[in-house]
């Protein structure tokens, strides 16, 4: 069965500026991988954008209005020292969050076994209040509680390899044991949150790495603790925070990932998947800084995802 690509031109369109490591020349490198003749299989779909009331399931209150509101006409506003709204940002937030919303309905639908979303900005730092580290919705959870909340699914993982902790995702989801969040990390670094002690309601697993931390242990981590807490688990629906920033190349980071470890892992999860959620995953893309090796880390993503 085939596998899904979401994307829009709106996220080329958000523009943290010139020095901002998040730029669109990520989506675009990854964009440019996936033109090759190997992926010519990929059914591509417009992102469509999300509901506001599908983004209040985990940023509550008038969050997203606020936010919208204030994307500038011209320039840009930083709402933090990483985090910048140029023109494009509202329509660009709208469109990735739409994106995992969209892919999560095309899966349940079987229309698609799988569907991958060439997005930005990405997510999961955006806490339920606090738009943080490039990220102003939180694409991943948003997702995960339309899952829950529109299908009645009653168990939905999300497993985070970028190289950074996922601390609005944790943060949306730690009281909620009908969801599970998993995520590897360097340790310490940016946000600092992610100690294997937050464990949330049991429903939280954090496996931090030391720096200069390789295949060996990034892929103990997963069958020692990521893959056995998937079993007990048993999701309906696994859905993959895909930061590709522990890669070896990557400035922002010290990790030593390669891109056969992102096919490996990749593969693990779609077996998780296989065994509990019909084979259901949604992947949506966080993290990945090296333009290189992000678009061949992502191509080998999209290499297993397409073999399911
Ligand atoms: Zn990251």
């Amino acid at each position: 069965m085939r596998t899904l690509v979401y994307t829009h031109e709106a996220c080329l369109a958000h523009d943290p500026g010139g020095y901002h490591p998040e730029s669109p020349e990520r989506l675009r490198a990854i964009l440019a991988a996936l033109s090759a003749p190997e992926f010519a299989a990929l059914e591509r779909r417009a992102a469509p954008r999300a509901d506001l009331a599908a983004i209040a399931r985990v940023h509550p209150g008038d969050f997203a209005e606020r936010l919208l509101a204030a994307v500038p006409r011209s320039g840009q506003i930083a709402l933090d020292a990483d985090t910048v709204l140029s023109p494009g940002s509202g329509e660009a937030a709208l469109r990735a969050a739409g994106a995992a919303i969209a892919a999560v309905d095309a899966v349940i639908a079987g229309e698609a076994k799988n569907a991958f979303c060439a997005v930005r900005p990405p997510g999961h730092h955006a806490e339920p209040s606090r738009a943080m580290g490039f990220c102003l919705f939180n694409n991943i959870a948003i997702a995960a509680q339309h899952a829950r909340w529109v299908y009645g699914l009653a168990r939905v993982a999300v497993v985070d390899f970028d190289v950074h902790h996922g601390n609005g995702t944790q943060a949306a989801f730690e009281d909620d044991a009908s969801l599970l969040y998993a995520s590897t990390h360097q340790s310490p670094l940016y946000p600092g949150t992610g100690a294997a002690s937050e464990t949330g309601v049991g429903n939280i697993l954090n496996v931090p790495l030391a720096p200069m931390s390789g295949s060996r242990e990034f892929r103990r981590a997963f069958e020692d603790a990521i893959l056995p807490a998937l079993d007990r688990f048993r999701p309906e629906l696994l859905l993959i925070s895909a930061g590709f920033d522990a890669h070896r190349d990557d400035p922002l980071a010290q990790l030593m990932l390669v891109e056969a470890d992102y096919a490996w892992v990749t593969g693990e999860l779609l077996a998780v998947a296989g065994r509990y959620a019909l084979g259901r995953v949604v992947s949506s893309l966080e993290g990945g800084y090296d333009l290189a090796a992000l678009a061949a880390s992502a191509a080998a993503h999209l290499g297993k995802l397409m073999a399911a």
